[in-house]
């Protein structure tokens, strides 16, 4: 962003498949406005307990302090004089947190939120695809395809199971490119087989 608006609110959404850096970068930009002093709060959903239960950690192991609740009410309650709201995993809240990054924003806040934008199956990720339409600015992030090294956009689950919601880390997913993710784990071909199928 080259000019920070005043007098305002605004959602900014960091956004892309798991490994791409986006809590990496929702850290950057919440230590950023810390630097300018302005207070700044992280919340994120009970159900991500990896790692820490008051932390965010990222997969670098950059921390920052955060708030953990189970519905998106609890933030808005909680964030009263928070000049910058971060809000982390974001996918876990569900449709109610649009309208509470809306009614923090229409407040005067700044909210960053960062969450995966498609599931499992590559199928947008509600509340993403709906946070991306009224946000004022989005960022999409890529990781690298583990298997062939282009940009990759979706996260591929590595373990057979059925349910949206699996949270794990490099044990259960890694990231991939377009042409090397496949919809289910025991669909994946080796490589050499997906390059010959394209000549
Ligand atoms: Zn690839």
């Amino acid at each position: 962003m080259q000019h920070l608006p005043e007098n305002t609110g605004w959602i900014e959404v960091v956004t892309g498949c798991m490994f791409s850096g986006k809590t990496e970068e929702l850290i950057r930009r919440l230590s950023r406005a810390r630097y300018a002093k302005q207070s700044v709060v992280i919340f994120k959903p009970r159900i991500d307990a990896r790692y820490s239960d008051d932390n965010v950690v990222s997969h670098s192991r950059q921390e920052l302090a955060a708030q953990v609740v189970d519905q998106p009410s609890e933030i808005v309650e909680q964030a009263t004089d928070v000049d910058v709201v971060g809000i982390d995993e974001a996918q876990f809240f569900g449709a109610e947190l649009v309208a509470a990054a809306e009614r923090l924003a229409d407040t005067g806040k700044r909210i960053v939120v960062a969450g995966l934008d498609q599931d499992y199956m590559g199928r947008p990720f509600e509340p993403m695809p709906h946070l991306m339409a009224v946000a004022e600015y989005v960022t999409k992030t890529l990781a690298i395809c583990t298997r062939c090294g282009n940009p990759a956009n979706r996260s591929q689950r590595l373990i057979e199971r059925e349910a949206q919601v699996v949270v794990g880390g490099s044990e259960s997913y890694e990231a991939r490119c377009r042409r090397c993710w496949k919809p289910a784990p025991e669909e994946q071909a080796p490589l050499f087989e997906a390059t010959e199928s394209r000549s």
